[in-house]
């Protein structure tokens, strides 16, 4: 086994990552260590950077957490995933699983959880440790680079859509039609769902189209006027993946009575609170929730979509080398599908 690897690394909040040798870490009981194949970059990881939450990253840390790879070597009384297996490590890296959440099936609120990417070093690396019990088992013969996407952006919008609360035949608008909004047009699609997609860029406004989506709406002109004149009464449900503020205000403006906007996107900062009409939210019955990330049977769940076909992130491969140029094409909004780190 070697003793260092490469991984790109941030020493302080702001600056750019520094791609450097550091030592390849070992798994402690219960832990498996993993040879990363393939590492999505998320917007997630751009927030991280810039310090853009309350809570800020562990330092100096490696982020990535839309990982795929194999597992090479396992800690004290690990027996499975098998060495040699194929596996995903998601943004959550463990959860407690003794609180009233993890219990109760919503481990993604525990309280204790600790993150890939941010509390805990992540996939911009050649290896890393993870705890055996929150590793997803990837499907033999998948394409590893096609599936890390599935880990954050696939789980995050495919729990959004079952959060929502939409049936088929049921209109779901997509605002943002990023990394995570390219794949929820798919799971909704797949789900039964009628696609209305929202996003600055006719380009995936374009692909949403090809995926189904059968209204697309440009959001930089009324988009809520917009859509409220295309499908009449406004849409059951609306999943919110945009940084911009503007979507989540705009989001409950769209929803028909009872509908409900489920936010996912987490711009931070002077952009983390909403302006919401109380009267028209408690006089049409609209319902506001979040969602966050997903439980392992939601990743479970959403790994079998993508590996019978349903679901397929479009994908750019570019080497580690790259990541603070893809970082700056990811602040212009220039990246079309997800961006993927051919590690190995
Ligand atoms: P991305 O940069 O790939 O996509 C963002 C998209 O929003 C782009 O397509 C952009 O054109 C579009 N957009 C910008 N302004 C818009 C507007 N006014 N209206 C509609 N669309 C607009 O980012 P991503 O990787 O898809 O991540 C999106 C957000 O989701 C980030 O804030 C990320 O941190 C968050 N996220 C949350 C969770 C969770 O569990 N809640 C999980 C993963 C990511
Ligand atoms: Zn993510
Ligand atoms: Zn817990």
């Amino acid at each position: 086994m070697r003793e260092t690897m490469k991984a790109a690394v941030l020493h302080r909040i702001g600056e750019a990552l520094r791609v450097e040798s550091v030592p390849v870490p070992q798994p402690g009981p219960g832990e498996v260590l993993i040879k990363i194949t393939a590492c999505g970059v998320c917007h997630s990881d751009l927030h991280a950077i810039d310090g853009d939450w309350s809570s800020l990253p562990s330092l100096p840390l490696i982020p990535g957490h839309e990982i795929t790879g194999h597992v090479v070597a396992q800690g004290a009384g690990v027996s499975e995933p098998a060495i040699g297996a194929a596996v995903g490590l998601p943004w959550m890296y463990s959860a407690c699983g003794t609180c009233e959440f993890c219990l109760g099936g919503m481990e993604t609120i525990c309280s204790k959880r600790e993150s890939t990417g941010y509390s805990r070093p992540g996939g911009y690396a050649e290896y890393m440790v993870a705890p055996a019990a929150f590793v997803a088992n990837i499907p033999d013969g998948a394409d590893l680079y096609e599936l890390a996407p599935i880990l954050c952006a696939g789980v995050t919008t495919y729990r959004g859509l079952k959060r929502s609360g939409a049936r088929p035949g049921q209109w779901v608008a997509v605002l943002g039609i990023g990394g995570l909004g390219h794949v929820a047009v798919q799971y909704a699609v797949a789900m039964g769902l009628r696609v209305a997609a929202v996003d600055v860029s006719v380009d995936k406004l374009e692909l949403a189209r090809s995926y189904g989506a059968e209204c697309l709406i440009d959001a930089r002109s009324n988009p809520v006027e917009t859509l409220r004149e295309r499908i009449p009464g406004g849409v059951h449900a609306a999943l919110v993946t945009a940084v911009a503020n503007a979507a989540f205000e705009q989001s409950v403006g769209m929803l028909r009575p009872g509908g409900t906007a489920v936010f996912i996107g987490l711009p931070g900062g002077s952009a983390d609170t909403v302006r919401a009409s109380i009267s028209a939210i408690a006089g049409w019955e609209l319902s506001i929730t979040g969602s966050n990330i997903g439980t392992r049977l939601d990743l479970n769940e959403a790994v079998a979509f993508a590996a019978a076909g349903k679901v397929r992130a479009q994908i750019v491969r570019e080497p580690l080398e790259q990541i603070n140029d893809i970082f700056e094409r990811m602040r212009q909004g220039n990246l079309v599908g997800r961006t993927v780190l051919e590690i190995a």
